[in-house]
């Protein structure tokens, strides 16, 4: 919560959530089965509906909460591997030439991982290029997508970002959408932490084009501020959530005698049985709070990581190297002694700066490699911090930078 943190895409928790989910906790709501936590699950099937209202798809959505991200990428494109190879889940893949899972040169890891984990291998993954705004480019993904086709290949799914981790950047999903559209391909849509956005009517434009998502995966901890770990995974067509796990169980899961009984089991679509019941957090945060309250909180950090580009650009040695779409931004220091520098002496410039940053504690920010080059990066996730508390992270890091 110290207001000088600004290092990773984790929210500091709203403590009223953080209360709540203690109580959910102490109550014993684990939810495979309705009958196990009917509360709980209650309140995770109303927030699932307010959250696809947020991403525009219509009643026919469902979704489901599972435990982070990760998880929620893989259970997704498990879900679009059996829906593309019926088989597979019982058979196993096994097939020549082997299908093809897409995505950007920015993919958080989670995705490329799940390729291995769905025996796709990572040999099959085709990472498309990204503009200079680090975008994934859509002519580059059409061209992929008939190459593929061409050599026969099924194509699991497309990936797109909203936003990426690197610089926060947003794919154009509208154009995404048109083509996955066309050749009939799963779109999946990773918004794990550009999805708070939706919540706001002046930022939501952003991700334009994602109710066209076959699914989509949402952090609550990062946007939108609820105690880890609590993650969405949304379908367009609800039904689809079946396909990541063809299995009976009947004995957990009712008797198809009662096919509404899957309705609100959870169990058929996740790859938990029990699960902790904590969308009680965000369901009370909402009903005590309102919505509003989260877009209020997530224009707040937009505009505060917009300030600190202003100011940057203002700063005669630190240079942002490009403008923020949200809340995340890449920048350099380039004192006047190291204005001709070489990348690399740069770059090992960034990299000593981050960690001497670090050793002194009074700041946290994080650095990443773009390009092969280090640069420092801040998330503004504390709604209390402030344009100051990142001015006095820049004066701070001119100190450091000088001092032997
Ligand atoms: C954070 C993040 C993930 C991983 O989510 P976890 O909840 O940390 O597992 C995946 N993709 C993107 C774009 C993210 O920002």
């Amino acid at each position: 919560h110290a207001p000088q943190d600004s290092g990773h895409q984790v929210a500091p928790a709203e403590p009223w959530a953080a209360l709540m989910e203690s109580v959910v906790s102490a109550s014993g709501q684990g939810v495979a089965v309705y009958e196990m936590g009917p509360f709980a699950r209650a309140a995770e099937l109303a927030v699932i509906r307010k959250l696809c209202g947020f991403i525009g798809y219509d009643a026919r959505a469902s979704g489901i909460a599972t435990g982070g991200g990760s998880l929620a990428n893989l259970t997704a494109l498990l879900a679009a591997r059996n829906r593309a190879l019926p088989h597979a889940w019982q058979r196993g893949l096994g097939m020549a030439p082997s299908p093809v899972l897409v995505m950007s040169s920015d993919s958080h890891y989670s995705v490329a991982r799940a390729a291995g984990i769905l025996g796709l291998g990572t040999d099959s993954i085709i990472k498309i290029p990204v503009d200079g705004a680090r975008r994934m480019r859509p002519d580059a993904l059409a061209s992929a997508l008939d190459r593929a086709r061409a050599e026969g290949r099924t194509v699991i799914a497309v990936v797109a970002s909203a936003c990426a981790t690197p610089i926060g950047a947003f794919d154009p999903l509208l154009e995404i959408a048109a083509i996955t559209r066309l050749h009939g391909i799963w779109l999946h849509v990773d918004a794990a932490h550009g999805g708070g956005l939706l919540v706001s009517p002046d930022l939501r434009g952003r991700l334009a084009g994602i109710d066209q998502a076959d699914s989509v995966i949402w952090d609550a901890h990062k946007m939108l501020h609820m105690p880890a770990l609590l993650t969405f995974l949304l379908y367009r067509d609800g039904k689809d959530r079946f396909h990541a796990f063809a299995q009976d169980a009947p004995y957990v899961f009712g008797d198809g005698e009662t096919p509404d009984q899957a309705e609100w089991d959870a169990g058929l679509a996740t790859a938990e049985c029990t699960r902790k019941g904590h969308t009680v957090a965000l369901w009370a945060f909402w009903s005590t709070f309102g919505t509003a309250a989260t877009a209020a909180i997530v224009e707040h950090l937009v505009a505060t990581t917009h300030a600190f580009y202003d100011d940057m650009r203002a700063s005669p040695d630190f240079v942002p190297v490009h403008q923020p779409e949200c809340n995340i931004l890449c920048f350099r220091h380039i004192p006047e002694a190291l204005r001709s520098a070489s990348p690399e002496v740069l770059s090992r410039h960034q990299q000593t700066l981050y960690q001497k940053l670090i050793a002194d504690g009074r700041h946290f920010l994080s650095a990443t490699m773009l390009d092969g080059e280090w640069v420092l990066r801040v998330t503004v996730m504390n709604p209390l911090t402030t344009r100051a508390h990142l001015q006095a992270l820049l004066s701070r890091s001119r100190e450091l930078a000088s001092a032997k």
